[in-house]
């Protein structure tokens, strides 16, 4: 009898707090029964810079700069099942307050207006990735296939989804499982 293969899982984090990784680690010792069946790929768990092909890519964050723009196109491409993670994926989130003000209300009040601040100056080294105008949730960019609410989600809340989509099934996560703050 052949052994099936595991599932590659890939996650990261855009403009999140990683609070939503943190969550994921609440599963606890159920990790090690889904890692019998799944393997990480490009991961905050891993180091893994690189992503190859994966089964289920977990996106926490929402969208706030180019780079967040290039990695989550980066995770569609290589990602058969794309899953929204968290209140910041979904919908921008506690860094989505900052879609109140401009861009550049911003960068001036924390840059030059602060008043701790020294050497005033908004740094535009080309290394940093640049702003977009505000913070998007991540299906506004790319097709996203599944959505799991919550900030964070809970352990049972990844736990029950991983199941199901390891199993080939829709994800059916029990309400009480489900949070939305
Ligand atoms: Fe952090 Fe909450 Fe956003 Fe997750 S949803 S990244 S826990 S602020």
């Amino acid at each position: 009898m052949t052994n099936k293969p595991k599932l590659k899982l890939a996650t990261t984090s855009l403009a999140g707090c990683f609070g939503c990784h943190m969550s994921f680690l609440d599963m606890d010792e159920r990790l090690v029964e889904l890692l019998e069946q799944i393997e990480f790929d490009r991961s905050p768990f891993t180091d893994i810079k690189q992503l190859g092909p994966c089964d289920i890519g977990l996106i926490e964050g929402g969208v706030c700069n180019a780079e967040n723009v290039h990695v989550l196109r980066t995770f569609r491409e290589h990602c058969r099942i794309l899953v929204a993670v968290g209140a910041c994926a979904i919908n921008g989130g506690v860094p989505a307050m900052r879609n109140h003000y401009s861009l550049q209300e911003c960068l001036e009040e924390v840059y030059l207006n602060s008043p701790d601040t020294v050497n005033p100056h908004i740094p535009n080294d080309p290394e940093l990735p640049l702003l977009l105008d505000k913070v998007y949730p991540v299906h506004e960019v790319v097709k996203i296939d599944y959505f799991l609410p919550g900030c964070p989600p809970t352990g049972d809340a990844f736990y029950s989804l991983l199941k199901d989509l390891i199993g080939g099934r829709e994800p059916q996560v029990e309400k009480g499982r489900l949070r939305y703050d």
